[in-house]
């Protein structure tokens, strides 16, 4: 078990309506961990409180944002505060799917790390932080059985078209390296050329992505192949169907499977 918790309880959440089966990690995408604690807590968050690079200049300072939450937030020093208790359902994924389910709330614990972000340059982040997050996801672990290395997912997984969350300088290698997350293992296998997309459409929604089987590299398809490359060959994030991807691809579903 890692040090207590610091408590600084959030009201946005309300009640599960379903079992607890993954795990989402974002980054808090803003200044520093007080204000990303501070909207994660508001229960009226308004738009003056916040300004930053994500609203446009013309917002009126009384406009209303939406509640969110996490249940947990990292900072930079690996200090973990628990906002919403496990048992609840936390406000952090918004529209979003996973594995044909549209509330990943219901289903999910989220865990906010603190980092600024696309929007602040996309700092690298800190060991001792990432140490943190391995020993949260460790304790998350044991108290819930169904969770594992493989129910792990970031933001941008489950919401490939509006989320670039937790980024492609997150250490997803290192998470699974600590055993809690997955890594490709190579994999002997052909690649058949006659009708990539539906290939990848397949693989992708095997692995969990929100993706049609329409036989196009349509622009949802594109989304969930650049939130696949965040994660898994964060070198180039095109969303290029590129022979390397396509590998990857397989043996992804292949850990899973
Ligand atoms: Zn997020």
């Amino acid at each position: 078990m890692t040090e207590a918790y610091i408590n600084r309880p959030s009201p946005n959440f309300d009640a599960r309506t379903r079992p607890i089966d993954l795990i989402v990690l974002h980054y808090t995408g803003m200044q520093d961990a007080e204000t990303a604690i501070a909207r994660l807590t508001d229960p009226a968050p308004v738009a003056g409180k916040y300004p930053g690079p994500w609203q446009s200049e013309d917002v009126l300072p009384d406009a209303a944002l939406s509640r969110v939450s996490a249940h947990y937030v990292v900072d930079e020093a690996g200090k973990i505060y628990s906002l919403v208790p496990e048992e609840h359902r936390a406000w952090h994924a918004g529209a979003s799917s996973w594995e044909g389910e549209g509330d990943v709330n219901a289903r999910a614990i989220g865990i906010e790390i603190v980092n600024g972000g696309h929007d602040f340059g996309l700092p690298a982040f800190a060991d001792a932080q990432i140490d943190a997050v391995i020993q949260l996801l460790k304790d998350i672990f044991e108290r819930w059985p169904e969770l594992n290395a493989k129910r792990v997912v970031g933001h941008s997984d489950v919401a490939p078209e509006r989320k670039a969350d937790p980024g492609e300088k997150f250490p997803w290698k290192r998470l699974a390296d600590a055993g809690v997350s997955i890594w490709p293992e190579h994999v002997a296998t052909q690649l058949d050329g006659d009708d990539i997309a539906s290939d990848i459409q397949l693989q992708l929604g095997a692995i969990g992505y929100d993706v049609k089987q329409t036989g196009a590299m349509d622009n949802s398809t594109k989304a969930a192949l650049v939130a696949f490359q965040r994660r898994f060959r964060p070198s180039d994030i095109s969303g290029s169907a590129d022979e390397e991807t396509r590998f990857l691809l397989v043996a992804v579903a292949h850990v899973l499977a």
